[in-house]
């Protein structure tokens, strides 16, 4: 998988020589899928015509019909990250087009200037995609880091002390990197660190601490126990650009990493793995909230015989579409992931017991009237589910007996139905 795989960017250059150079290897490269215009007026079309389409634009400052900064006006107005590459370049244009918002500067007559484009592409894509939290007590810092952050396109959320650090943390996923001060007024970074590393694991973010003073035994001590990068101050902005986008560009490629070890080969939903890797920790989470949680187990009925019928393929294309229709109803919210042959799991994320019912009552049934096209039939397939309420602190293992328990009674009271707790109580009270 290429790391921007089908991103677009845009590339105005009136130059025939340099567009195609350009193209050719960030098409390449990084698999982009790049738009080439060579003049302005064509350009604004391509913007115009693809709204929120462009996260980067690659452009020339001298083009025919636009010698005024025209194209980098009308690509920093539409949110696009502009990456200028020009000829010319005196101090006074270089100030004024920086004072524009631009990420960086290439000059076409360096020698290695393509290969500089390319990397400054990669650097931006990369950034886009990666979200800061940046953590600092002391207002006026906090907002220098900000904009440089900002002007280097990450995504930013900001907390004033340790504490609001690890409730953003908690309550959004999404954080890739945290760059923390070393002292925060409640806490210091070792402190931040070392609840962030307990609460979220060894590689769940990366944490950054920016410290002045020359105490080199802070760092030391900061990465020694787990930190991620440390930089002293004062920096250089362009220094402090590329360490965090090192550490960013690294978090990238283990989310790449994590992505591809955690996603079921046939169904790419998640697999077995990443759900007990995961799970517990989700379960974990909303019984500190108070919220409620619980863990179904669908088991597709009679499957065996489908296999024995029509042949393992077209299982496969039925377990697929089964998985599909699963991922599309169960979206984000909760954890889904195929345990094993043709048994799928879902972990409730903060979804009261009646609720995880009627949904499971939902997925049956829109199960049991999917049709699956496979060797000129239309089959169909039901499932049974396993419902089971977590209540109280237990072993992983426990909650998933439970359900794969009720599970085995569905199966054994008939099929295409859902066992749970709250079925039980109904069925006695019938
Ligand atoms: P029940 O209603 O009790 O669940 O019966 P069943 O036939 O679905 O259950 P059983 O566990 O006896 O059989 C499961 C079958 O699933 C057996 C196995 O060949 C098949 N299977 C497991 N993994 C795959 C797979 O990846 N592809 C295909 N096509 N079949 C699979
Ligand atoms: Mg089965
Ligand atoms: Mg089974």
């Amino acid at each position: 998988m290429q790391k921007h795989a089908d991103r677009r960017m845009l590339l105005i250059e009136d130059s025939r020589m340099f567009s195609t150079v350009l193209k050719h290897g960030l098409e390449t490269l990084h698999g982009l899928s790049v738009t080439h215009c060579s003049t302005f007026a064509a350009a604004r079309m391509a913007i115009d015509d693809n709204p929120g389409e462009f996260a980067v634009a690659v452009l020339d400052l001298n083009l025919p019909d636009g010698p005024n900064c025209e194209a980098l006006d009308y690509v920093t107005s539409h949110g696009i990250a502009a990456i200028v590459f020009t000829g010319s370049f005196n101090d006074e244009t270089q100030s004024e087009v920086l004072k524009r918002g631009v990420v960086d500067c290439v000059i076409k007559s360096q020698p290695d200037s393509i290969s500089q484009v390319i990397s400054v592409v990669d650097r931006v894509l990369t950034n886009t995609s990666t979200h800061v939290l940046l953590v600092d007590s002391k207002k006026e810092s906090r907002s220098e880091l900000l904009t440089m952050l900002r002007q280097q396109q990450f995504q930013v959320s900001q907390a004033v002390d340790g504490a609001g650090a690890l409730a953003t943390l908690d309550s959004f996923e999404g954080i890739d990197v945290v760059v923390t001060d070393l002292v925060l007024s409640d806490m210091t970074a070792h402190t931040l660190l070392a609840e962030i590393r307990q609460r979220h694991g060894e590689d769940g973010v990366s944490v950054v601490a920016l410290a002045g003073g020359d105490d080199r035994q802070q760092a030391a001590r900061f990465l020694q126990n787990g930190g991620t990068e440390f930089i002293p101050k004062p920096f250089l902005v362009d220094e402090f650009n590329s360490r965090i986008y090192h550490v960013a560009n690294i978090r990238r490629r283990i989310q790449m990493l994590h992505n591809i070890a955690a996603r079921d080969y046939l169904t790419d939903i998640y697999n077995r793995r990443h759900f007990f890797q995961h799970g517990p920790r989700l379960v974990e989470q909303c019984l500190r909230r108070g919220q409620s949680t619980s863990i179904a187990i669908l088991d597709i009925d009679h499957f065996k015989r489908l296999n024995d019928t029509y042949g393992h393929e077209v299982g496969d294309l039925v377990l697929k579409a089964v998985a599909g229709r699963l991922r599309s109803l169960v979206g984000e919210a909760h954890l889904l992931a195929r345990l094993g042959g043709e048994e799928f799991g879902i972990l409730f994320n903060n979804l009261a017991v009646s609720d995880a019912n009627s949904f499971c009552e939902m997925l049956r049934e829109d199960l049991a009237q999917a049709k699956v096209t496979a060797d000129d039939e239309e089959l169909t397939v039901t499932v049974s589910i396993g419902l089971a309420t977590v209540e109280t602190q237990e072993s992983f293992d426990n909650y998933l007996n439970a359900a794969d328990q009720f599970l085995y009674m569905a199966k054994y009271n008939g099929r295409n139905r859902i066992v749970s707790e709250l079925t039980l109580l109904q069925s006695m009270s019938a």
